[in-house]
């Protein structure tokens, strides 16, 4: 067999270590390494890559691809984002600088309930554009894969057009995105006091999302200002019973108990954790539920950090997300997210990697084919303009990406676009 694309010179190849389940704890700062390796691709997937010979693997039609001793990674893994949303809130900018809490400015109908009608209202060809610019700009930043949620809608009508424009994209963009319906984000105005109504409401909206196959996973927010635990709880059971995955935002501003009930219900994430507790640490250790860490989130909302360090001691398996949203988190770039886990989360270069690559992978369920190079999973993989990976770290706010190739075809060469113009 004869490969379609061999990538050779590849000055360092850095892919995450894997035995089963997700990598945690110490583990994460363990990755394999190869110098001056090769990689090579049949069909959009990896076939091989190394060190040894592959002469026996270039054919008269096999593609080569010199890097010049730059470092490869594999496509960079975003597993929680608000991507597809209506409008923008730079009005806010001013009040969060004047350090006006998040919670006071929801409760004074601001923050996210200003998205929700912007979101109502944009036309969804509106919708579409806005979102493949922001995936183009997370493409840019080596991200290949990334998950998306609805929730600005709050109502059936707009969270369909949410979760149809997220498919839509993901059919005709390069970056596949894997989609979570989350229709309880925020409590509507109008529901302040029949919490329980509107969490019906959703539930009563899951039918429709799973008949449609426009989500695989449901989420919710819990924290005070939204939804408590009992809340949590009964929204996330239904959708089990419905056959979904599970996610929750959870300990972004207080520990409401959201996390041990993740473990319980054994969701594939537990996201944000600012603000973990005893009780949450002990459940993540004995669970195999991703702890997702959003860096820019508190960068933004200049708050405390999610404690990395003692989560990692503690044995937890980390991923790391943009939280790429309108309000919290105004930013597609991946690479700096990454570079807050090393400067503010104190996460050494290695883990970094298994937190954004394969880590991110098990959070979206899709560790058996993303987030790694090794043989049989997709050929996403990304070169940069850069010695090595704590380069890319320490140099901060800077996009390395070079060139990214999603299943083995390049969509980005020298930072440009490229992937349009084959269409
Ligand atoms: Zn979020």
């Amino acid at each position: 067999m004869t490969a379609d694309l061999i990538v050779i010179n590849i000055g360092i190849l850095l892919t995450p270590k894997v035995d089963k389940g997700p990598v945690r704890g110490k583990d994460m700062d363990i990755v394999e390494e190869y110098q001056n390796a090769f990689l090579a691709v049949k069909d959009g997937k990896f076939i091989d890559y190394g060190t040894h010979d592959f002469q026996h693997l270039v054919g008269d039609d096999t593609e080569v691809v010199d890097a010049e001793g730059r470092l490869v990674t594999p496509g960079l893994v975003d597993s929680h984002t608000h991507v597809v949303h209506g409008g923008s809130r730079e009005y806010e900018f001013e009040q969060k600088m004047r350090g006006v809490p998040y919670l006071d400015i929801l409760k004074a109908g601001g923050g996210i309930h200003s998205t929700v009608k912007m979101t109502r209202e944009i036309s969804k060809e509106g919708l579409y554009a806005q979102s493949k610019k922001s995936l183009d700009f997370m493409l840019g930043f080596g991200v290949t894969t990334v998950e998306g949620k609805s929730g600005y809608g709050l109502e059936l009508e707009t969270e369909l057009k949410q979760l149809e424009v997220q498919r839509e994209l993901h059919e005709n963009h390069p970056i596949d995105i894997v989609s979570t319906f989350m229709g309880a984000h925020a409590l509507p105005v109008a529901y302040k006091s029949k919490r329980k109504d509107f969490l019906d409401k959703v539930i009563g909206m899951f039918d429709t999302v799973k008949q449609r196959e426009l989500a695989e996973f449901v989420d919710i927010f819990c924290e005070d200002g939204a939804f408590d635990v009992a809340d949590s709880r009964y929204l996330l059971e239904a959708a089990k019973k419905h056959g979904f995955k599970l996610k929750i935002h959870a300990d972004e501003v207080v520990a409401l108990g959201g996390v041990p009930l993740a473990a319980h219900l054994k969701a594939h994430s537990a996201d944000h954790l600012m603000a973990i507790d005893e009780a949450g640490l002990r459940a993540l250790a004995h669970s195999d539920v991703i702890a997702n860490l959003l860096p820019s989130t508190s960068f933004y909302l200049n708050s405390d950090y999610a404690p990395a360090r003692k989560m990692i001691e503690r044995n937890l398996a980390l991923a790391l997300s943009s939280d790429y949203n309108p309000g919290s988190s105004p930013s597609e770039n991946f690479l700096f997210t990454l570079n807050l886990a090393a400067i503010h989360m104190k996460m050494s270069p290695n883990e970094i990697l298994t937190a954004a690559t394969y880590n991110a992978a098990y959070g979206i369920d899709r560790a058996d084919e993303i987030g790694r190079i090794a043989k049989g999973y997709k050929a996403d993989f990304v070169i940069y303009d850069a010695p090595n990976w704590p380069y890319v770290l320490y140099h901060f706010a800077i996009n390395h990406v070079k060139d990214v190739f999603k299943m083995g075809i390049k969509v980005i060469e020298n930072k440009q676009k490229v992937w349009e113009a084959k269409q």
